[in-house]
């Protein structure tokens, strides 16, 4: 098998017949063996049956079903544990990402180039929102990280071999797909285009699923917000070692002075504020490592359909 196609499917049911009558005379004209594994993240539609409609059609075509939804990082693991190809590209199945991309990337990884990431070369299909939220999330990500994600690339990409088992034996719950691609490394370049809208049903993420998402991936590469707290932590007390030091020194050499209700209340609330706050960072690490040692599997499979 030369090239595996991984694609995540949740209630895609509009999506999957347009997905493959685009993809497969795409994969057939690049001339490689290829194979689809196709995951479906627990659709509560009739993705499933459409996708075995498909199965009888294109004999390349692999199905994993979960037993449930578990997102679409668990269903690229799964895509990726599942996969035997010389080469995996996870693609989204609702033609955003677009699969004439492929051929490209695969001239690329004839080159000899392991990785090969697809880069968006415009946002304006998004909202304003959106562009705004995902280029503050990728400056305060790479700042603070010790790993740099590229901007403007998703889960899109040629992985080699090689990457595909550094990727497999990572056993982490919180599978932050595109920091983990980015955390190995390897010989990499891009190839740019257009995102297109999607052509068939709606987005998955909602703002409040891609801020929580974008707190897993912040926690799963950075301790940089612990780090933070200790610093005004430091600070904080500077401070109050200054002025305490000035009320004793007030206190010693100008006799007892009892007001300050003001200040008091201030000091105190700042304070307390600030130390919930940073109990909730160091809880959000703690949450963390609580789901880690619990070993639970990432993903589990109901049947598959090779
Ligand atoms: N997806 C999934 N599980 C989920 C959410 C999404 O497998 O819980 C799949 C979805 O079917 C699609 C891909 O992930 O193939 C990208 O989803 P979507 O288009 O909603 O994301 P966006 O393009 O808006 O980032
Ligand atoms: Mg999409």
């Amino acid at each position: 098998m030369d090239v595996s196609i991984v694609v995540p499917f949740y209630n895609e049911s509009d999506s999957v017949a347009i997905f493959f009558k685009k993809i497969i005379p795409i994969l057939k004209k690049s001339k490689y063996k290829f194979e689809i594994v196709c995951v479906n993240d627990g659709s509560i539609d009739d993705t499933f049956e459409k996708l075995l409609t498909e199965k009888k059609r294109h004999a390349e075509i692999k199905i994993i079903n979960f037993s449930r939804n578990f997102g679409k990082d668990s269903a690229i693991t799964a895509g990726v544990d599942f996969s035997e190809g010389n080469c995996v590209i996870p693609i989204d199945c609702d033609l955003q990402d677009p699969p004439e991309l492929i051929l490209d990337m695969l001239q690329k990884w004839k080159e000899g180039f392991d990785v090969v990431l697809a880069r968006r070369i415009d946002r304006s299909n998004d909202t304003f929102l959106k562009r705004i939220t995902a280029n503050l999330f990728y400056d305060i990500y790479n700042r603070i990280s010790d790993y740099q994600l590229p901007k403007n690339v998703g889960d899109f990409r040629l992985m080699d071999r090689k990457v595909i088992d550094v990727i497999k034996n990572f056993q982490e719950r919180t599978r932050f797909m595109k920091g983990l691609f980015s955390f190995v490394g390897f010989k990499t370049t891009y190839v740019d285009y257009v995102r297109p809208i999607r052509e068939k049903g709606t987005t998955k993420w909602s703002y409040w699923k891609l801020w929580n998402y974008a707190i897993d991936g912040i926690t799963s590469f950075s301790t940089f917000p612990l780090k933070i707290c200790s610093y005004i932590g430091l600070f904080v007390t500077l401070i109050a070692f200054i002025r305490s030091f000035w009320i004793i020194f007030k206190v010693v050499f100008c006799g007892i002075d009892v007001p300050g209700y003001a200040s008091l209340m201030v000091a105190m609330l700042f304070i307390g504020g600030v130390q919930m706050i940073f109990l909730g960072v160091i809880g959000e690490y703690i949450g963390r490592i609580y789901i880690e040692t619990k070993q639970r599997p990432i993903y589990i499979v109901k049947d598959i359909i090779r």
